[in-house]
């Protein structure tokens, strides 16, 4: 863990106090404080008027329950959740999660981490994140489809186009934005596009919204690679997860010239020589919703599945944790650095525990944190509320080429704010910073709200 500044530590303290239990949201405030350190050495006025403090408290935190019936005809109840987490550069942004692991500490983690990566992109977003406790795991169609239109009927009177867009996270694809969206036009009597994204390309989606979390990642780390003159062509890569941002950070990959050796679940994790066949892992993942052992048995040859040992001990040059929170741990960035991988992406959300960034630093690996190598995804929802806004539709080439560029100027934003601040190189002091003090700023203005 890095050390806190002096001034740094009675605000992590009180967010403890405040926050008991909240494991992974004290981590990724943590994470932030200690890249701060500088910036409050530099800039007093923010402790002055306790923009730290503040930005630790979210504006607000909607709990309720979603009644359900499930297809035998049972009741069923789980628990939904949105935290509006600041919203000084724009409307809260952020995505809705449905996993059986979602509690409030896991969304005010998310939540705090939209905040600098939201305000990275230089758009005019704010930071907000929900979900559900529901596992959409083995549920029906129908069942996905009421669990959907019950969460709606509660969450619909706190969103808006100004006021609060959700859109896709863990378990909430382009299925479940439909009858979330349906069920919100419904109550409402409103086709209000600009109230979610993700959405489908015939009723307001943006193109390059789907591939843009993966896209924007494998962008901003092949401009990582420039700085040593190195690029993914010919490269192996190993993608961890298989879901929406793994499947379109492997086909980047590929479009670049690089192979991606090994994908997984969390069953397990595939390991293909030959490179991963991208077309057979949508079908298997997308359409038939099965596993990557389905796959490895589809694809046969030399592929081969692995349900115990770690995916990060498969030898590679690049490696892009796609999957979830702290699902590589220190041993594991030990195992990649010494199988000389060159460069490491946050595809997910704080995916690298804080001992495996040591790691990563000590050895020289090049290291994208989330907020900034995976930013593209929220990025382009930015976009797609811009299209619908202006009632408009851009085009795929058009719309890569925008992320293309954010996600380039994430990366220099990056580079000169770990300049400025003494760290040279170092991304995740970059990010930090450089999305604490646009917010920092704009909350400075606002007065004390
Ligand atoms: P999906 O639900 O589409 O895919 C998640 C993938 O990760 C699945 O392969 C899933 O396997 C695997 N996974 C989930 N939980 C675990 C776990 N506990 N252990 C091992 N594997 C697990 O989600 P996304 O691809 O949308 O999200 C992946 C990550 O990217 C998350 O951290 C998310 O917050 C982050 N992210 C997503 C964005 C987006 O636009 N979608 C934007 C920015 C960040 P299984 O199917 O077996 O559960």
């Amino acid at each position: 863990m890095p050390v806190l500044d002096e001034k740094l530590h009675d605000v992590y303290d009180e967010v403890l106090r405040r926050n008991p239990g909240e494991l992974e949201f004290h981590q990724a405030v943590h994470e932030v404080l200690g890249s701060l350190g500088p910036v409050v050495a530099k800039h007093p006025e923010y402790a002055d008027a306790q923009i730290i403090e503040r930005l630790c408290e979210p504006e607000r935190q909607i709990i309720f329950r979603v009644p359900w019936l499930d297809d035998a005809g049972r009741v069923q109840i789980n628990r939904g959740m949105r935290v509006e987490f600041n919203s000084a550069l724009g409307p809260f942004k952020g995505g809705l999660r449905f996993h059986p692991s979602v509690y409030l500490g896991i969304v005010k983690f998310l939540g705090f981490e939209q905040i600098f990566k939201n305000s990275l992109t230089g758009m005019p977003i704010g930071g907000g994140k929900g979900g559900s406790d529901f596992d959409p795991k083995g549920r029906s169609d129908a069942e996905i489809m009421r669990f959907c239109q019950s969460f709606m009927t509660e969450l619909y009177r706190h969103i808006g186009e100004y006021t609060d867009v959700p859109a896709g996270d863990i378990g909430v694809g382009g299925r479940e934005i439909g009858y979330l969206f349906g069920q919100y036009k419904r109550i409402t009597n409103r086709y209000e596009s600009g109230i979610l994204t993700g959405k489908g390309l015939t009723w307001g989606g943006s193109q390059v919204r789907t591939e843009a979390t993966g896209y924007g990642t494998v962008f901003f780390v092949d401009e990582m690679l420039r700085t040593r003159g190195e690029s993914f062509d010919g490269k192996r890569v190993v993608v961890s997860g298989s879901g929406n941002v793994a499947l379109y950070a492997i086909e980047k990959v590929h479009q670049l010239g690089g192979t991606v050796v090994a994908c997984s679940d969390s069953s397990g994790y595939v390991v293909d020589g030959k490179g991963i066949d991208l077309d057979l892992l949508k079908e298997v993942k997308e359409v038939r919703r099965g596993r990557v052992a389905d796959y490895a048995e589809a694809r046969g040859g030399d592929a081969r599945v692995a349900a115990d040992g770690s995916i990060w001990n498969v030898p590679c040059d690049i490696a892009l944790p796609c999957a979830t929170q702290n699902e590589l741990n220190g041993s594991d960035a030990a195992a990649l650095a010494g199988n000389g991988c060159l460069a490491v992406g946050e595809g997910a959300n704080m995916p690298a525990t804080p001992d495996a960034v040591e790691v990563f630093a000590e050895a020289g690996v090049l290291f994208g944190p989330g907020k900034a190598a995976n930013a593209g995804g929220v990025a382009t929802s930015a976009l797609e509320m811009q299209q619908n806004a202006s009632r408009d539709s851009w085009t795929f080439e058009y719309t890569e080429n925008r992320l293309n560029d954010i996600m380039r100027g994430i990366h220099q934003r990056c580079l000169e704010t770990a300049e400025e601040y003494g760290s040279p190189g170092n991304y995740v002091a970059g990010a930090n910073i450089a999305g604490f003090t646009r917010v920092a700023d704009a909350m400075l203005a606002l007065g004390v709200i």
